[in-house]
C-alpha cells in the first residue's frame, strides 16, 4: 500500500523522501516557525521545516532580544498617536515612512488608526494580556524542557525619559498595565544611575520594569531551540515555497526547484512575507512590515547592566553575549526598498549622548523586517482554504516574546484541542 501510494505520487513530482514522514509541514524557520516545530515535535508529530534561508537567518536572527511579557500596548496609543506628526517630519526618526510608498501603505494606515480607537484598543489589550500571560509560561517550560534557560536574563529593563512631560504622558500606559497585575516603580534620578551606572544625567524619570526579560543573543537562542526541536525529531528543508494548496486529507507545498512535499498540516510561519501565501488561500490578511534597524557593538563596547528603552527616541541598547545591541524604530516601507542604515547611525549618535563613554567603533548594522498587522494583534488560527492549513505570523515587534506561546496554540489547533486562550481576537478573518 506504501509502495503503491509512494509510486503514485513520484509520478505526481511529490517528494516522497519526506513526504510520508511528515505530519506537519512548517514554511519558515524564524523564531514562529521554531518554536512550533519544537511544541510538535515534542508530542512525537513528524515535522518538515522549510526555510530559502536557514535556521533564523532573517528578522529573529538581529532583534532587541526582548521577552517582553509586560508590553501589552497596541502600537496605536495614545500617546504614540500624540507623538506621530513630529516623529514624521524626521526622516531618522522613530517612526518614518518613505513618501513613495505612502498610496500602497494607506489602507493600512487607515486601519492602523482605526486600531487606537477606544474600544478597539481595550480588546486588543485583553487580546494581548493573555497573550503574554501564556507566552510567559511556555517560554519558561519550553526552555526548561530544551535545555536553553542558560540564555535567559531576568535583569528586567529600565525606561528612560527625557522630559517630566514625556514621562507625564506615558504615566496612564503605567496604570493601564497595573490593572493587568504589570509591576513598575518609578526611580529617582539617583537610582537610575544606581541601575545603569554611566547613563546620562540629563533623563528627567525613569521606570524600572522588572517583569521583562531578555535573552543572550537572540540567533544563537533561535538556533538551540531548534537543536531541541531536531533531537525530537524535527527535520529542515532548505527551498523556497512557491504555492501551498489544501489537498484531501491534508496540503501539499511547491517548491521554486519543483519539489513537492505534502503532509496531514501545514502551518504557514513565514513572518513578514506570510500574506503572499495567505493570498493563495483566500485571505486577504493586511500585512505590512515595520522594518527596524540596529548597530552591535563588539564586547567590551559599555557595561550596560540591562536593557535601556529610550521612551523619546523609539529604541533600546541591549547588553548580548556577544556584545551590545542598539537600536530599533519603525521604518514602514514595504519589503522591496533598499535598507537605509543612515537609520541605525542616527540612534548609534543618540546612544553616545545617552551613555557617555558609549564605545561606536566596530558595529555591525542590521535591518529586519516586523510581520505587522494593523491592530499589533498576530494572527492564529485556521486558513479559509482549509482547516489543516494554520497560520501563525505577524507578531510585529513581539515575535520572540510571543514565539512560545503561538507554538502551544498551534499544537492545539493540530491536535483539534480547544485553545488555552480565546483566539477570536486572533482570528485571519477579523479584517
Ligand atoms: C529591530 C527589531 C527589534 C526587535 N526586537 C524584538 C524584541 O526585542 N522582542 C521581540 O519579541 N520581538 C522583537 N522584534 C520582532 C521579532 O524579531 C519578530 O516579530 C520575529 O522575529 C518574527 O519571527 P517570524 O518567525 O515570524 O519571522 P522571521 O524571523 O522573518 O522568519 C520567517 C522565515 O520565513 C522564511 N520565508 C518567508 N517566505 C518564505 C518562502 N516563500 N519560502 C521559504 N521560506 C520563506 C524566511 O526566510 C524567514 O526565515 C524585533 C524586530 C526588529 C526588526
Amino acid at each position: 500500500m506504501e509502495t503503491a501510494h509512494a509510486n503514485a505520487a513520484r509520478r505526481n513530482g511529490v517528494n516522497m523522501s519526506t513526504a510520508p514522514a511528515t505530519d506537519v509541514l512548517i514554511v519558515g524557520a524564524g523564531i514562529i516557525g521554531i518554536a512550533c516545530a519544537a511544541r510538535l515535535a515534542e508530542t512525537g508529530r513528524r515535522v518538515t521545516v522549510i526555510d530559502r534561508t536557514g535556521i533564523c537567518e532573517e528578522t529573529s536572527s538581529g532583534n532587541a532580544a526582548a521577552l517582553a511579557f509586560s508590553d501589552l500596548l497596541p502600537l496605536a496609543h495614545k500617546g504614540m498617536l500624540r507623538n506621530l506628526p513630529g516623529w514624521l517630519m524626521d526622516p531618522l526618526g522613530p517612526l518614518s515612512i518613505p513618501p513613495a510608498y505612502l498610496p500602497k501603505l494607506a489602507p493600512w494606515l487607515v486601519r492602523f488608526l482605526l486600531a487606537g480607537n477606544p474600544r478597539a484598543f481595550d480588546h486588543a489589550v485583553s487580546a494581548q494580556a493573555a497573550l503574554m500571560a501564556l507566552s510567559e509560561s511556555q517560554w519558561m517550560a519550553l526552555m526548561d524542557r530544551s535545555g536553553t534557560s542558560g540564555f535567559l536574563r531576568e535583569d528586567g529593563c529600565l525606561e528612560l525619559y527625557d522630559s517630566e512631560r514625556s514621562f507625564a504622558a506615558a504615566r496612564p500606559t503605567y496604570d493601564l498595565g497595573e490593572r493587568y497585575g504589570i509591576e513598575f516603580r518609578h526611580l529617582s534620578r539617583a537610582e537610575m544611575q544606581d541601575f545603569q551606572p554611566g547613563l546620562s544625567p540629563d533623563f528627567a524619570a525613569g521606570t524600572f520594569v522588572p517583569r521583562w526579560k531578555t535573552v543572550a543573543e537572540p540567533a544563537e537562542f533561535g538556533k538551540a531551540v531548534w537543536a531541541h526541536a531536531e533531537r525530537k525529531g524535527a527535520r529542515f528543508a532548505a527551498g523556497e515555497v512557491k504555492a501551498v494548496a489544501g489537498i484531501d486529507g491534508g496540503a501539499e507545498v511547491t517548491l521554486a526547484d519543483g519539489r513537492r512535499y505534502r503532509a496531514g498540516h501545514l502551518v504557514i510561519a513565514a513572518g513578514a512575507w506570510s500574506h503572499r501565501l495567505a493570498g493563495q488561500l483566500r485571505d486577504r490578511i493586511p500585512l505590512e512590515t515595520e522594518r527596524g534597524y540596529n548597530t552591535t557593538l563588539p564586547p567590551g563596547a559599555f557595561d550596560l547592566r540591562l536593557q535601556l528603552f529610550f521612551a523619546d527616541h523609539g529604541f533600546v541598547a541591549t547588553p548580548l553575549s556577544t556584545g551590545v545591541r542598539i537600536g530599533g524604530a519603525v521604518e514602514l516601507g514595504g519589503l522591496k526598498r533598499r535598507a537605509n542604515y543612515e537609520r541605525a547611525r542616527a540612534m548609534l549618535k543618540k546612544a553616545q549622548r545617552f551613555l557617555p563613554g558609549l564605545k561606536a567603533e566596530g558595529g555591525r548594522e542590521w535591518m529586519g523586517y516586523r510581520p505587522s498587522l494593523p491592530d499589533s494583534l498576530p494572527v492564529i488560527g485556521r486558513s479559509s482554504a482549509s482547516p489543516r492549513i494554520l497560520y501563525a505570523f505577524g507578531h510585529g515587534h513581539l515575535g520572540l516574546t510571543q514565539a512560545a506561546a503561538t507554538g502551544h496554540l498551534i499544537l492545539e489547533l493540530v491536535g483539534e484541542q480547544s485553545p488555552s486562550i480565546d483566539l477570536s481576537p486572533f482570528d485571519p478573518r477579523r479584517f
